[in-house]
């Protein structure tokens, strides 16, 4: 009883994180093309082999000069340079530039020996074999040095990077071809409950489709691990031990299921997963998704007889739709992220004043949704609606959570709260 009592006290929400990220480890990387590291993350330090750019090249269309040859050089009063050739991009010039002379150059071209500077055509009027400069350059000026955006020997980008479109073109300006990335986890995503329908069946009376394992799918997606579907188990204890067991045979590093964790059902799917493994009910200090179990499935028998020493790691999120979502943002994409060795676990939060006052605060820590706007200086969160755990609708219109902490009695209008930004 005691036991019970323990494992039923609520956790903070960083408590629960913890625990759950204690138990998500992160995996072997492996190697794959450039092309194929979009949204990955990278789990070696990149470090540039050469200076980019490889040579000091023009930033502008124009002439390449000796800067002290055009001291003085005003539209009134023009310097006059003797053109001595044309250099565009990926070509090296054959000839100097030296005293009074000047060489047409395009952006990217490597400044030719002799000048310093570069003069935009703007700033020239073409006269026979000659330019005439009409302004006075400084030495460097439209010049772009040697390793001006990396030096060799420096690290170009830390290992833990999410790789972007940005972290791509670097990869390929350095000519890396193939880089280290996090595995992404295979995660197993199982929908419990007797009055669930599938996607494409109708619906009979008492019944709803299942929409929680498609939310939790595209959450997986987006947080860059490769979720799979495993069905709905009906709340029968042999049904959900087999699913379990699917997942097993489907090698899932994590696995999800929805429903069965608040006090009704609570024993049908504790008594299982404890067969299966060992888990605990937890009790959140948060709203939506106070329910939440954590434990493990594996260490088993196999079919064929051998063992299977695997722990799988398995969160039992509340069925309710939004509980579901909110509690996966929370706990399970950190936990994802962290299993392909992300650097950065959690989603950006910014400071915004509340435009609505917050109903029926109590000491929970509230995940309100809200539409986040800018303006007058300030980001704004208005509430999207019904704040209710299965109003998916007030999620659909929301682009952010506000954070609501627990020692706050109420959350009026005006009051200023972190909001977790979701996309
Ligand atoms: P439970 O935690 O199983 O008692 O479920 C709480 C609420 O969430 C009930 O109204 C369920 O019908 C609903 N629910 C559970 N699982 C799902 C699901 N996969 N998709 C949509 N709603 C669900
Ligand atoms: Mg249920």
């Amino acid at each position: 009883m005691e036991k019970r009592d323990k494992q039923q006290s609520m956790l903070s929400v960083e408590e629960a994180r913890d625990r759950v990220l204690r138990a998500c480890h992160t995996l072997d990387p492996e190697r794959v093309s450039m092309l194929d590291s979009l949204n990955r993350i990278l789990a070696e330090d990149i470090v540039a082999d050469v200076d980019i750019p490889p040579y000091a090249n023009s930033a502008m269309d124009g002439y390449a000069v000796r800067a002290s040859d055009t001291r003085g050089a005003t539209r009134d009063v023009p310097k006059r340079l003797r053109v001595i050739g044309d250099l565009a991009a990926g070509y090296v010039a054959d000839t100097a530039v030296t005293q009074d002379t000047a060489l047409r150059i395009m952006t990217g071209a490597p400044l030719p020996e002799g000048a310093d500077a570069i003069v935009r055509v703007e700033d020239t009027d073409i006269e026979g074999d000659s330019v005439n400069i009409y302004v006075s350059a400084t030495s460097g000026q439209f010049v772009r040095p040697a390793g001006q955006d990396l030096r060799r020997g420096e690290r170009a980008m830390e290992r833990g990077t999410l790789i972007r479109p940005q972290e791509l073109g670097v990869l390929a300006a350095l000519g890396i071809e193939t880089v280290s990335v996090g595995r992404r986890p295979r995660v197993g995503i199982l929908a419990t409950g007797d009055e669930l329908v599938e996607v494409g069946e109708p619906l009979a009376p008492g019944k709803i489709r299942n929409s929680n394992s498609f939310s939790n799918f595209a959450q997986v997606v987006q947080a860059g691990g490769i979720p799979v579907l495993l069905g709905i188990a009906r709340d029968r204890a042999d049904e959900l031990s087999a699913k379990i067991r699917g997942a097993l045979d489907q090698r899932v590093d994590l696995l999800i299921t929805s429903g069965g964790v608040s006090v009704g059902d609570f024993d049908i799917v504790k008594d299982i997963l404890a067969a299966e493994g060992e888990i605990d009910f937890w009790r959140v200090r948060m709203k939506p998704g106070k329910p939440l179990a954590f434990g493990h499935i594996g260490n088993r028998q196999t079919v064929r007889g051998d063992h299977d020493t695997r722990r799988i790691p398995v969160i039992g999120l509340p069925g309710n739709p939004v509980s579901a979502m909110v509690s996966f943002e929370t706990f399970l994409r950190p936990a994802i992220l962290q299993m392909q060795g992300a650097g950065t676990l959690y989603r950006r939060t910014v400071d915004a004043v509340l435009a609505d006052s917050i109903p029926d605060k109590d000491d929970r820590r509230h995940y309100v949704r809200v539409c986040l706007t800018y303006h007058a200086g300030q980001y704004h969160a208005h509430l999207t609606g019904d704040q209710d755990s299965g109003i998916l609708s007030s999620m659909v219109k929301a682009n952010a959570l506000a954070i609501i902490p627990e020692d706050w009695r109420e959350a009026p209008a005006g009051s200023r709260v972190e909001v977790m930004l979701l996309d």
